[in-house]
C-alpha cells in the first residue's frame, strides 16, 4: 500500500507544532498549507490545516483564533476564481461559509486542498497533486524569478562555489600556477609604493645627516631600476593570469555544457512537460555565458582582492597606525552604501532581464510568424509594438546605468573624503616630524589600493549572486535522475518478436488525474492495431507508454512476454519506430533525415526506403535531389513530403514495434492515398499501432481498440464493429455526416 501524499509545506513548520498540540492523539495531519492573503484580502496570511477529521484555520496566522470544521460538517470546499487570484471556500451545514482569499500564485496549491478536502470528507484515500509547481521560495518565502526556480536569495555560495571548484579539480597544475601569478601580481602591485618611500626619504628629502650626492645618484639609479624589474615581473605576472584566467573560464563552463546538454539529452520526457524549452535553452547558453564571465573577470579577483586588502593593510598599519585608522574612516560608510544601493540595484537589474527578454520574445514571435504578420497585413503595428518594448528597454538601461553610475560617484565621493582625511592629519604629522614624507605619499598610494578593491566588494555580491544562480539552475538539471539507460539488472532483448501486452495498466501525467483506467489488450506479434476514438481520449498516451516514454502508474505492459520495465531502454527504443503527426525533421540533407536513426546506412538503402514511402519521384525533381537542404524546420519542404520523408525514415530504422500516430492527418486525400500504400508495405509482419483521424484509412487494421474516456470500451475488426452497431458505428456515422456537410458545400 502506498504511503498517502500529503501536502505538507516546510514554511509551516512552526505552525505545525503548534497546532498538533491542540489535536487528539490519533489524529494525523495530512494537509498543511499556508495562504498569502489574510481574512480580508490584504498581504499577510493565514494557515490551514487538514486532518483526517477536522479542518483547521488559523485565521490571522495565529495559533490563537483557530476556527474548526469537522469533516462531516463540510458541505463541499472549492475554489473560486476572482481577478488576480481567488478565494476557497468552505461550505459547512452548521454555519456560515468561511472564506480563505489568496493570490494567483497559490491557485494550483488551493485548488488541490479543496480536492483533498472534499476527498477526506467522503473518507476516501487523500489522493492529490502534492508536486505542486513552485512560485515562492521555500526558504525565505520570496517569488521565484520564474517557476519551479532556484532562490537567488537561499542559495549557499560555499557549496556552489565548492563545486564549480571541482570542475577545476582536472586542470589543478594550471590552477596552482594561477594561485602563484596571483600573489606575485599581488605583491608587485604592492612594492612599488616602498620604493617610492625610499625614493623621498632616502634620496629626495633625506631625514638627518644628508649623504653625498653621487651616493643619493647611484641610490636612486638603483631604485629606479628595482622599479623597472618590479614593473617586469608585474607584466610577467599579470600575463600568466589573465592567460590561465581565459583558458579555465572557457574550459570549465564548457565541461559545465557539455555535461548539462549530455544530461537533457537523457532525461525523460517528464522532465520536459514541466519546463518551457525557451528556458531550459537559456540556461545552455545564458546562464553557461555568465557563469563564464564571473569564473574569468569575477572569482579570480575576490582572491587576489582579498589578497590586497590584508596585504595593504598590514603594510599600513605598519608605517603609522593613527593614519591607518583615519583612512579607514570611510570604509563603513562605503561598506554600507555599497549594501544599500546593491539592494536597490537588484530591482533595476531585474527591470532590465525582463525588459530584455521582453524584446527577444516579442522579436522572435514576430519573425517566425512573419507570413502571418504579412498576410494580415500587420506590418506597421508589429513595428509599433516592437518600438514600445524598444523603447521600455532604453528606458530601463538608461536608469540602471545612471544607477550604476551614481553608485561609483558616490563610493568615489567618499573616498575623496578620506584622502582628505589623511592629507590633513598626515600632513600635521609631518610638519611635527612623527611621519617622514615618503610614508605618507606610500600612504597615498596604498589608498587608493584599498578603495579600488572595497568598491569592487561591494558590487560583486549581487554579480556573484546572479552567477552562482544561473550555475545552480544548471546543477539543478546535472542533478535530475536520467532515463534508465544504464541499468545494469535490465533484461536483454536485441531481437523482438514483437508481442505486446497491457495488464490493467492506468496512467495519468498529473498522478491524480489519470488519463488512462484500467486498460486491458493482447497483441500478436504482426497483428494491426487501429486505436481509435475523440480527440484527448487518450490515444498518444497508449503510444507513449509503449514507448516508454512514461512509466505506467499501476498495471505493466509487456513486450514478449517481459514487464517493459525491466527490458533494456535501448533495446525497447532501437526496435520502436514512430511516426508522428507533425513530422520533425533536423536542418541537414534529405538523405541525412532519412538515415538518422542509422547513420551507417548505404545511399541504396536510403533509395531503398524512400521508394518504399512514395517520396523518391518528389525528391529525385528537386534540383539537388537527395542533398536537397532541410531548411529551418523543414520548412522548403510541404507537409506531405516532410512526412513521406518521415515515414522513409521510419521504414529504414526497420523496427520491430511501429507506431503511427495520425501520421497521415496533416495531407490531403491524394497523398494520403499513396502513403496509406507505402504504410501498406511498411506494416507487413510488424506489430503496428496505427492512431488516424480519418476511420476510413484503418480499414486494413487486424482490429480497432475504441477508447473512450481513457477506458477501452470496444474491441473488434472493421466489420464486427460496424455490425455490433456501438460506439465506433457512431464515430464513423460523424464522421459521414461530416464529409456529407463538407461535400455540399462545394
Ligand atoms: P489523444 O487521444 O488526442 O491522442 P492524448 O493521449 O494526447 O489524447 O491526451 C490525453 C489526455 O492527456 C488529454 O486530456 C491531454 O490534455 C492530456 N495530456 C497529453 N499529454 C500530456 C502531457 N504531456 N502532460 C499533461 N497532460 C497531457
Ligand atoms: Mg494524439
Amino acid at each position: 500500500m502506498p504511503e498517502t501524499a500529503k501536502l505538507m509545506e516546510q514554511i509551516a513548520d512552526a505552525q505545525a507544532s503548534e497546532v498538533a498540540k491542540t489535536l487528539a492523539s490519533d489524529e494525523e495531519i495530512l494537509i498543511l498549507v499556508s495562504t498569502d492573503l489574510d481574512g480580508d484580502g490584504r498581504f499577510g496570511g493565514q494557515w490551514l490545516v487538514v486532518t483526517d477529521k477536522q479542518v483547521v484555520i488559523a485565521r490571522n496566522g495565529t495559533a490563537k483564533q483557530l476556527i474548526r470544521i469537522p469533516l462531516s460538517d463540510i458541505r463541499s470546499a472549492a475554489t473560486e476564481a476572482l481577478v488576480g487570484g481567488g478565494r476557497l471556500e468552505i461550505e459547512r451545514f452548521s454555519g456560515p461559509t468561511i472564506k480563505i482569499p489568496y493570490s494567483r500564485t497559490e491557485e494550483e496549491k488551493l485548488t488541490e486542498v479543496a480536492r483533498g478536502i472534499e476527498q477526506l470528507r467522503d473518507s476516501e484515500a487523500l489522493s492529490i497533486n502534492t508536486d505542486l509547481s513552485r512560485t515562492r521560495c521555500q526558504q525565505c518565502g520570496r517569488l521565484l524569478p520564474e517557476k519551479n526556480g532556484i532562490c537567488p536569495a537561499c542559495i549557499s555560495r560555499l557549496t556552489t562555489l565548492h563545486r564549480i571548484a571541482k570542475y577545476m579539480m582536472p586542470y589543478r597544475g594550471r590552477v596552482v600556477v594561477l594561485g602563484i601569478a596571483s600573489v606575485i601580481a599581488t605583491a608587485s602591485e604592492l612594492l612599488p609604493a616602498l620604493v617610492v618611500k625610499r625614493i623621498v626619504d632616502e634620496v629626495l628629502v633625506p631625514v638627518g645627516t644628508i649623504p653625498p650626492m653621487d651616493e643619493r645618484l647611484s641610490l636612486l639609479g638603483f631604485l629606479v631600476l628595482a622599479l623597472i624589474g618590479i614593473r617586469l615581473v608585474s607584466w610577467g605576472a599579470e600575463w600568466t593570469h589573465g592567460w590561465i584566467v581565459a583558458w579555465l573560464g572557457a574550459q570549465v563552463t564548457a565541461d559545465i555544457r557539455s555535461q548539462l546538454y549530455r544530461r537533457l539529452e537523457m532525461l525523460s520526457l517528464q522532465f520536459y512537460d514541466k519546463r518551457k524549452v525557451g528556458a531550459l535553452m537559456s540556461r545552455v547558453t545564458r546562464d553557461t555565458g555568465g557563469l563564464q564571465e564571473f569564473l574569468v573577470d569575477g572569482l579570480p579577483y575576490l582572491i587576489i582582492n582579498v589578497m590586497m586588502i590584508v596585504g595593504i593593510l598590514a603594510f599600513l598599519f605598519g608605517m603609522s597606525v593613527s593614519l591607518s585608522l583615519y583612512m579607514l574612516m570611510p570604509v563603513p560608510l562605503i561598506v554600507l552604501w555599497g549594501a544599500v544601493f546593491w539592494k536597490r540595484m537588484r530591482r533595476h537589474f531585474g527591470k532590465w532581464n525582463r525588459a530584455w527578454s521582453k524584446l527577444t520574445e516579442r522579436t522572435n514571435e514576430a519573425l517566425s510568424g512573419i507570413r502571418v504578420v504579412k498576410a494580415f497585413a500587420q506590418e506597421k503595428r508589429e513595428i509599433e509594438s516592437f518600438d514600445r518594448i524598444n523603447a521600455r528597454a532604453r528606458q530601463t538601461g538608461v536608469e540602471t546605468e545612471l544607477n550604476r553610475g551614481i553608485f561609483f560617484e558616490t563610493a568615489t565621493f567618499l573616498t575623496g573624503l578620506g584622502v582628505l582625511v589623511v592629507w590633513y592629519f598626515g600632513g600635521g604629522e609631518v610638519l611635527q616630524g612623527r611621519l617622514t614624507l615618503g610614508t605618507l605619499l606610500a600612504f597615498y598610494s596604498y589608498m587608493w589600493l584599498v578603495y579600488g578593491p572595497l568598491q569592487w566588494f561591494s558590487a560583486v555580491n549581487s554579480w556573484m549572486s546572479q552567477a552562482f544562480a544561473g550555475a545552480e539552475r544548471i546543477f539543478e538539471v546535472i542533478d535530475t535522475e536520467p532515463e534508465a539507460y544504464s541499468d545494469p539488472n535490465a533484461v536483454a532483448i536485441p531481437d523482438i518478436k514483437g508481442q505486446v501486452t497491457f495488464r490493467n495498466v492506468s496512467f495519468g501525467y498529473d498522478k491524480s488525474k489519470p488519463v488512462l483506467h484500467d486498460i486491458n489488450l493482447d497483441v500478436k506479434p504482426g497483428e494491426m492495431i487501429g486505436i481509435v476514438g475523440r480527440s484527448g481520449v487518450g490515444k498518444t498516451t497508449t503510444v507513449n507508454l509503449t514507448c516508454r516514454f512514461y512509466d505506467v502508474d499501476r498495471g505493466a505492459i509487456e513486450i514478449d512476454g517481459v514487464d517493459l520495465r525491466q527490458i533494456r531502454l535501448q533495446d525497447i527504443r532501437s526496435q520502436i519506430g514512430i511516426v508522428l503527426q507533425e513530422p520533425v525533421l533536423f536542418s541537414g540533407t534529405i538523405a541525412e533525415n532519412i538515415s538518422y536513426g542509422d547513420p551507417q546506412a548505404y545511399f541504396s538503402e536510403v533509395i531503398d526506403a524512400a521508394k518504399s514511402a512514395h517520396a523518391h519521384n518528389f525528391i529525385v525533381a528537386k534540383p539537388d535531389g537527395y542533398d536537397t537542404q532541410v531548411g529551418d524546420q523543414g520548412n522548403n519542404l510541404s507537409g506531405g513530403e516532410k512526412q513521406r520523408i518521415s515515414i522513409a525514415r521510419a521504414i529504414l530504422h526497420n523496427p520491430r514495434v511501429l507506431i503511427l500516430d495520425e501520421a497521415t492527418s496533416s495531407v490531403d486525400v491524394e497523398t494520403e492515398k499513396q502513403i496509406q500504400e507505402a504504410l501498406g508495405r511498411l506494416v507487413k509482419g510488424r506489430t503496428t499501432f496505427a492512431i488516424a483521424h480519418r476511420l476510413s484509412t484503418l480499414r486494413n487494421a487486424d482490429r480497432l481498440v475504441v477508447l473512450d474516456d481513457g477506458r477501452v470500451v470496444e474491441v473488434g475488426t472493421h466489420a464486427e464493429l460496424m455490425t455490433r452497431n456501438g460506439a465506433f458505428a457512431d464515430l464513423v456515422r460523424l464522421q459521414q455526416e461530416a464529409a456529407q456537410i463538407i461535400a455540399i458545400k462545394d
